[in-house]
This record gives structure tokens, sequence and C-alpha cells, in this order.
């Protein structure tokens, strides 16, 4: 029998793009492919990439060069190794990237990465490819379900697309561009992904999406549903014990959604919220509408109905024309909002973005200096949320293994990761633990009852 074919997919980005790689090994196992852990043992190596910051892109690049010379070690063993480049830098360059390096065979865009197993096919050839037209099917509707086995082997825990691409143009952004129009997929659709996910042992789900509060995918009876009824949905697939969704646009923040959150149990008490800018002056060059009133006003109201929310952002500091007194807006917004967490970015002008071509770019000397302080702050705050969880019990969904021996890792439902002492048969349990200390990025637990079978498999029993 001849050996089966490896592939390695490699991720960079965001957790939409992780998303599509697994469905990407998922659509190229009818085919013979199974996923290696290891680029250089690989007969495909998929680099699925993100241009959202110039320094993401130049990853990707250097990423090309290191493939390159396991291709070369490869081809010096007489063994063919193919190079595919997927994702935003794929959707945003095309044929550039073959021409600036000629050992990549493919290029395939965000939305066309369902065709794999076609393009792989043709490239036994010898042909080079380059495919980044939107194209009239949907791949969701293509593509191959992800065996159990597979599923079991990514964990407890799971991302689902239910939206892609965007619509609001913020002046900073790729993603309009590289991801095309906004779409949401059925509620039924999802449903049966999430159905399939839970019966592989999946408890939490993430529904992700670059605008995934924007959500308004068709419903059972024909008419569009909103994020919080394809939750209420999902919270009804058995085995499901914990929902989450991300990435929200504060203008989509709607009361259907906010009553979610009073409503259902298994909607965590955590929402990431990108605000980027605390002056009015910046939001509206970003063309982010939505003033930092209407920001604050979506937290009040999200807090009315679940007080221990915690909340995480994103936030771009040096965005064109920012002034020292902006910034300050920013740094008072931090203090007002107390953060638990957030992702903070020195802008990046973008090709082809309308703040890339304005005025008065702020020198980097400046954005990193604005960019330490703000980061200091928000670390403050986050290590002000993390302390006052010593001395609690919390309910942690135990995930995987820990770096030490006899270690679990869970998470919180504020998201924080939690380290334990704990057997691993307790893997997929939801437990209550008491948190005895804080780390930088991490909280540390012991049992509060000692256990050694699944919580969730004795109490169906
Ligand atoms: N849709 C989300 C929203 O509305 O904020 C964000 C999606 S984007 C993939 C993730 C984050 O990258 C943004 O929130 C922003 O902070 C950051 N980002 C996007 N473009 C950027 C740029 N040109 N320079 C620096 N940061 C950027
Ligand atoms: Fe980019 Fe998010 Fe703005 Fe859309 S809403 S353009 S994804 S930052």
């Amino acid at each position: 029998m001849s050996r089966p074919r490896k592939v390695h997919v490699k991720s960079f980005g965001c957790q939409m793009n992780v998303y599509d790689s697994n469905r990407m090994a998922d659509a190229l196992a009818p085919a013979g492919y199974i996923e290696t852990a290891r680029m250089d043992d690989a007969d495909l190596v998929i680099l699925n990439t993100c241009n959202i910051r110039e320094k993401a892109v130049d990853k990707v690049y250097s990423e090309i060069g290191r493939v390159r010379e396991f291709k070369e070690a490869a081809e010096a063993q007489g063994r063919r190794m193919l190079i595919a480049v997927a994702g935003c830098v794929a959707q945003a360059e095309g044929p550039e990237i073959i021409r600036r390096t000629s050992a990549v065979d493919l290029v395939v865009g965000s939305q066309n990465y369902h065709r794999l197993p076609d393009l792989i096919a043709r490239l036994q050839a010898g042909e080079k490819i380059v495919d980044t037209e939107f194209p009239a099917e949907d791949k969701f509707d293509v593509l191959a379900a992800p065996a159990p086995e597979a599923i079991a082997k990514r964990g407890i825990s799971a991302f689902v697309t239910v939206q892609e691409g965007c619509d609001k143009f913020c002046t900073f952004c790729v993603v309009p561009y590289t991801r095309g129009a906004e779409v949401s997929r059925p509620v039924e659709k999802i449903a049966t992904e999430v159905e399939r996910l839970a019966s592989a042992g999946v408890r939490e789900v993430t529904l992700i999406g670059q605008n995934v509060n924007a959500y308004h995918g068709l419903g059972l009876n024909g008419v569009q549903a909103s994020l919080g009824q394809l939750l209420r949905r999902l919270a009804q697939v058995p085995g499901i014990a914990r929902l989450r969704y991300t990435t929200s646009h504060p203008r989509d923040m709607n009361d259907d959604l906010i009553a979610a959150h009073s409503d259902l149990s298994a909607l965590m008490p955590y929402v990431h919220l990108p605000v980027q800018s605390g002056s009015d002056r910046m939001l509206a060059a970003m063309n982010r509408r939505h003033t930092r009133k209407d920001y604050l006003d979506a937290i009040a109201r999200l807090r009315a109905v679940r007080a221990d929310l915690a909340l995480t952002s994103d936030f771009i500091v040096g965005f064109p024309g920012e002034t020292e007194e902006d910034f300050t807006e920013t740094l008072s917004l931090v203090d007002e909002v107390g953060f638990a967490g957030a992702y903070t970015f020195a802008y990046s002008p973008r090709p082809g973005t309308p703040a890339a071509e304005m005025e008065r770019q702020v020198p980097v000397e400046v954005s990193t200096e604005r960019l330490y302080r703000l980061q200091a702050l928000i670390t403050r705050h986050q290590r002000t949320f993390n302390d006052s969880f010593v001395g609690r019990t919390v309910e942690v969904l135990l995930e995987k293994p820990g770096k030490l021996p006899g270690q679990l890792v869970g998470k919180t439902p504020y998201l924080q990761t939690v380290q334990v002492m704990a057997p691993r048969t307790l893997i997929g349990s939801e437990l209550p633990l008491i948190i005895t200390g804080t780390g930088t990025n991490t909280l540390f637990g012991a049992l509060a009852i000692e256990r050694t079978a699944p919580a969730f498999a004795t109490a169906g029993a």
C-alpha cells in the first residue's frame, strides 16, 4: 500500500484562521491526507496567513523562506513537497506571492479553500495555481465534515465560524477587502455542526466571526435570526456546557443579545468588545460609527443584566492624527471600564485602506511609547481583576494537560486560564476550584472537592 500523504497546516493570526485551518485539513482527509505536526515531513505545507498588520505579513514571507528550505531538503531526497499559501495574505497579494517566491505552488484565497482537493490534484501535474476570485458557491455547503477522531484530537473546546466578512469599513482595516462582504450561515447548519462536535466530546463552543454580533443567518421559519436567537438554539444542544462568541462590534450589541446574557446559563459572562480608542475624534476618523458614550452605554446595558461580566477589548494607538490628548482619553476609558485584559496594537498602515493615505501619520517612536504606557495600564487592571479571584471558588472547565506532570489547564467562565493538579480523567469536567494564587497570565487553583472521575459522566449516570 502506498504511504499516506501528509499535510501540515500552519495558522497565523486570528481564531478564524485556526478554524479555517482545521476545515482545510478536514477537506483534504477524504483525498487521503493525514495531518502531521512536523513541517519537514509533510508532502503538503499550507500556510494559512494573516495580513491585518504589516508585521503579520513579514512573518509570512519569512516563514515561506523556512518552508522553502524543507522543500529543497525533501527534493534532495527525491521527495516532492508542495507549498500552498492560503488566507488573507493570499487573498490580498495573489500572484505576487509566486512571483516573489517560486517555491510556492498554490495561492488560495480565504473563500476558496473548499476547492483544495481539486487544486492539489492539479498541482500534482506540475501546474502553479492562483485561486483568489470570490466563488459563487458557499464553501460551507461543500466542505467535508470533520471526522469524530479529528474533533476529539482538537480538544473539548472548539471554534465554529458563524459569520464572515465585514461591511463596516473602519478606515484602518483590511478585513472588508480580504474577507469580503458580511455573510451569515443558516442557524440549522450551525446547529448540525455543533451537535456533531458535542457528540465527539466537545463541551465548549465559541462562535466566531469578524463581526459576530452582526450575525443574521436564516432561521428555521425562513426569517433571519439574530446572534441571541442562534445562542438560544445552541444552548439546547445536549453536552454543550459553555457558549461564547467573538469578535463583537459595539454598534451591534443589541437588546436580544444582551437578554441572552441574562437568560442562558451556558452563555459565559465574558465579552470581547473592541473599542480601538477612547477619543471621539479618533473614533470618527477611524469610521467606527460609535462614540465613546455609545460604547460605555453598551457596557452599562450588559452589566445591568450580568454584573459579574468580564470585558476585554482591542486598542490601536498612533492612528493618523492622534494627539497626546486623544491618547489620554484612551487611558481614561481603560480606567473607567476596568477591563479584564486587552489586545493593544500600534497602528500599521495597510495598503489600499483610507487611513494609509491620511496626513499626520504618527512617528513610530511616539506610537511605541504610547503602546507601552497603555499596556502597563491594562496589565495593572488585569492584575487587579485576577487578584480579586484569590480565595474564591470558581467553576472551571478542565481542558487539557498542563506543562507539568499531573497538571491540568482549564478556563474560568471569564476566560482566565487556571492551572490545577488533577487527574487526566477530569478533562472535560466543569468543576469548582478554589483559586489559590495568580501569575502573570494565569490563575492557580485547587480542587474544591476531591474527584477522580469526570463530573459530567457521573452526573449523567
Ligand atoms: N472586527 C473586530 C472589530 O470590530 O474591532 C476586529 C477584527 S481585527 C481582525 C482585530 C484587531 O486588529 C482590531 O480590533 C484592531 O485593533 C486591530 N487592527 C486592525 N487593523 C489594524 C491596523 N491597520 N493596525 C493596527 N491594528 C489593527
Ligand atoms: Fe475591521 Fe472590525 Fe472594523 Fe470590520 S468592524 S472593518 S473587521 S475592525
